[in-house]
This record gives C-alpha cells, structure tokens and sequence, in this order.
C-alpha cells in the first residue's frame, strides 16, 4: 500500500506533498502548544480547553461537548477539569433543575491566561500574512473542503464551519450565501467557527 510519506511516492504524487505538509503544519502546532503549556505548567489538552472556554458560548462548554470537540473520553474531559478547577482556572456552574449537570466557566484568573496562551499559534499565522489575498483564499477554500470531507467520513467530529451548516446554502453560479445572515458570503467571509452554526 502507497504511503504519502514515501519520498518516491511524494515525487509524483502532488496529494502526497500535501499530506506531508499537513503533517508538518500539524507538528508545528504540536511544538507551540507544547512549548505555551511547559510554560505555565499545564498539560496541551488544558489549555485547548482554556482557549475552548474563552471563545465559546456557555452552552459548549459541557464535558460532553468538550468530549466530542476534542476527540477524547468524557472522563479524560472530566478529570481535566478536576485539575484545572483546583488551579482556580475554572469554575462550575450547577443547573438548577439537575444538580448533576454543569456548565463550565473560566474564573478571572483562568480568562487572562486562556487570552495570553491562545496566541501560541502566531508564528503559524504569520507567513500567512505573506500570501496575496487571492492565495489565502484558495488555501481556505481547499482546507474548508478538506475538512468537509473528514467530517463527512466521521474523522473530525464537530464542525461549525459554512460548509457544514444548515442555513449555507451554494448559488448556481458557485457563490456562497447565508440564509440566517441573509446575504451573500464573500470567499474570506466564509466561517470556519461559526456562534451561529446549525449542524445540516
Ligand atoms: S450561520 Fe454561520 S456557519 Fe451557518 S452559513 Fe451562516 S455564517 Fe456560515
């Protein structure tokens, strides 16, 4: 079986040099988060969470949905959650109907950490900044498809982008359109995490 990660295979294979970029790109992803949890003695899954928590309404912010975002077991979530309230990162906010059930929220303390550790990604994004705006739209275009695929094919589970959405909806003339925003959608306005999403 062919492997994109055959140097012979890659020579050829123009698919092949893209997953092995992607994989790269991952493994810089990989480095920085790395790198921003040592910094502040926390493990890379809490501070996605951190960063999670921070951008997001409070009705994501489940152990059940952070399951499923991140790709791991409930109890992973739930014992990540353990360690972070007892740093006073988080807090848990009980529903008055069912005392089990429990939304979580960032403390003050946890806030200002989740906003100075979100930009570990920085240095990704700026030889982005180097792309002509036609460039950066082709790329987004092609990496929103991707994603589409691997969400299709149950890969990456949770998706709040356009193309996943129930109110997108594609013009006959290949234009993208919004029916809950009511307007046209330029290439760049496409969303990859969108409040609004409604999964199709
Ligand atoms: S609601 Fe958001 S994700 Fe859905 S089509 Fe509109 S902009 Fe895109």
């Amino acid at each position: 079986m062919s492997s994109a990660f055959d140097p012979n295979i890659q020579n050829y294979s123009t698919e092949a040099k893209i997953v092995a970029t992607l994989e790269r790109i991952s493994e810089a992803f990989r480095v920085l988060l790395w790198n921003q949890s040592k910094e502040h003695g926390l493990s890379p899954l809490q501070v996605q969470l951190l960063i999670f928590l921070h951008y997001h309404s409070l009705e994501k912010c489940t152990v059940s949905y952070l399951a499923k975002e991140f790709n791991v077991a409930k109890p992973t979530i739930s014992d990540t959650v353990k360690i972070l309230e007892r740093k006073e990162l988080i807090s848990k906010e009980h529903s008055s109907v069912d005392t089990r059930s429990f939304v979580i929220q960032l403390t003050a303390k946890g806030s200002q950490l989740a906003a100075q550790t979100s930009s570990f990604s920085q240095p990704v994004q700026q030889p982005l900044d180097q792309l002509t705006s036609e460039q950066k739209e082709h790329l987004l275009d092609s990496l929103l498809t991707v994603i589409q695929e691997l969400n299709a094919a149950g890969i990456i589970t949770v998706q709040r982008m356009c193309f996943s959405c129930a109110h997108y909806q594609k013009q006959p003339d290949g234009k993208h359109y919004c029916n809950l925003l009511q307007k046209l959608l330029a290439q760049s306005e496409l969303r990859v995490d969108c409040e609004e999403h409604q999964a199709a």
